[in-house]
């Protein structure tokens, strides 16, 4: 730490802190009794908090973000010139970054053309809901308007959002819902027993059950299919093999608009650009948030191919043709400015690369510890976004207790290693331990955050 809060500051703003700040996701009663855990600097894959403890950064500022690391000065620069010079208009306009960003990012996305700027990543799927919707009434009379979403993924805390939502315990004590959204089963392969699913061609299987529930709602009722390439909270899930082209297929067959949250997978997680270009498949709509920019300035975005942006262009029997909707800080330039230099930063430093390499470093050392401690019942995900499933139990994959899953997350804070785990999302399994370094990893981070967690699982198991 560079010392620029002196202690006493630093005492006045952990009282400030906890007589004011409501964070997020922490319950309130322990936290009357413990000291926020105020994050003070970073720099590369390292964070010091208030106390100047440093910690090794395992899950990207927490929630699977800061993807090319903290501290980036280039970054902070293109920041503070663009918005010196022009830091806000309505998005009715274009700016600059906004022009070049998009036609840097859309050239590594081929089907994929238009691109719509907003903040969060709940909000771009949003958008796409209220595009699958727009489109249902244009062309279909409004039939086609319910929208598919899988058991298990996540896209975001709004009520819609949440209606679309796989995690039941995020969804708990916030309904009535918002109609119209339908869920097909999820497609953990490790868990198909759970689903009395075969064995064999379990992804042929999962996908087939889309189709089960297309068939049940009926084809001309259903518009969208909204999936995460890789589930990310719901407990880092690789879809099988043989599921994405089935599922691709699927929504051919039925007219039905495939849109991928990339909120997490996008802009290099999983050592490519994106989640689904691992699966060679052509979506309608993507959304991205958290990796856009890392985490220096807001921004998330909805892209879509031509086709979809010609449904909405204007016909002048109709003047409410056109996508009627605003997001007033899908106008700040500071987002994109800071999406250019995160993109030139990934490609001049071979990040992508680095992520795949990395990636497949980490999931090995997942693996030794795997055949070391019985309680791992599964390794798996892509790149530097995987998970660790613990089990009480290898033969009858029952999961581990939730509390010594975040013992084992608490053991490794106490080492300076900071990891996360499946936390109040899926009733029953919040029991996977999620890593997602950043993409400037080296080995000798990797095996340091695997060293504190072989420590973490002797000492709990
Ligand atoms: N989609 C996925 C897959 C996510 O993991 C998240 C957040 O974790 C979201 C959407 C929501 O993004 P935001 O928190 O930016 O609204």
């Amino acid at each position: 730490m560079d010392g620029t809060l002196s202690q006493n500051d630093l005492s006045h703003v952990v009282e400030a802190d906890k007589a004011h700040v409501w964070h997020h996701l922490i319950q309130h009663k322990p936290f009357e009794t413990n000291d926020p855990n105020i994050i003070v600097e970073g720099k590369g894959m390292r964070v010091w908090n208030q106390n100047g403890k440093e910690h090794l950064d395992a899950v990207s500022g927490g929630v699977w973000t800061v993807n090319v690391g903290y501290g980036r000065e280039s970054i902070a620069k293109a920041v503070y010139d663009q918005i010196l010079k022009m830091n806000y208009f309505a998005g009715s306009a274009g700016s600059i970054p906004g022009a070049l960003f998009a036609e840097k990012l859309l050239a590594k996305m081929p089907n994929q053309s238009r691109m719509y700027y907003c903040n969060s990543g709940s909000e771009a799927n949003e958008k796409a809901f209220k595009m699958i919707r727009q489109i249902a009434h244009k062309r279909y009379g409004g039939a086609k308007h319910k929208i598919l979403y899988r058991d298990r993924d996540y896209h975001g805390t709004t009520i819609a959002t949440l209606s679309a939502g796989g995690q039941d315990e995020r969804g708990a004590q916030y309904g009535p819902y918002t109609p119209g959204f339908v869920r097909v089963p999820h497609c953990l392969e490790y868990r198909a027993g759970d689903q009395g699913a075969p064995t064999e061609n379990y992804g042929e299987w999962a996908a087939d059950q889309i189709e089960q529930v297309i068939l049940r709602e009926g084809p001309d009722t259903v518009g969208g299919l909204c999936l995460e390439p890789v589930t990310a909270g719901g407990g880092v899930i690789t879809p099988p093999t043989g599921y994405w082209q089935k599922v691709q297929e699927i929504c051919r067959k039925y007219d039905i608009l495939l849109h991928i949250d990339e909120v997490v997978c996008g802009v290099g997680r999983t050592g490519k650009w994106f989640g689904y270009q691992q699966f060679g498949i052509e979506p309608d709509m993507v959304t991205m948030a958290k990796g856009v920019a890392s985490g220096y300035a807001a921004i998330a975005c909805l892209t879509t191919t031509e086709e979809v942006f010609e449904m909405f262009k204007d016909d002048a029997s109709d003047p409410m043709n056109y996508f009627r909707d605003i997001s007033t800080f899908g106008g700040c330039t500071a987002g994109p400015a800071a999406a250019i230099e995160n993109m030139r930063i990934i490609e001049d430093e071979g990040l992508l690369d680095n992520c795949a390499d990395m990636g497949a470093y980490m999931l090995g050392r997942l693996g030794e510890l795997q055949d070391k401690h019985a309680v791992i019942g599964q390794v798996r995900g892509k790149g530097l976004f995987l998970g660790a499933e613990l089990v009480a139990d290898r033969d009858t994959r029952a999961p581990a207790a939730e509390k010594l899953v975040q013992a084992v997350v608490g053991d490794c804070m106490k080492q300076g290693v900071i990891i996360g785990a499946t936390n109040r999302s899926v009733p029953g399994y919040n029991n996977t331990l999620c890593f997602s370094p950043a993409l400037i990893a080296t080995r000798d981070d990797i095996d340091q955050i695997v060293e504190a967690v072989d420590g973490a699982l002797s000492r709990t198991f």
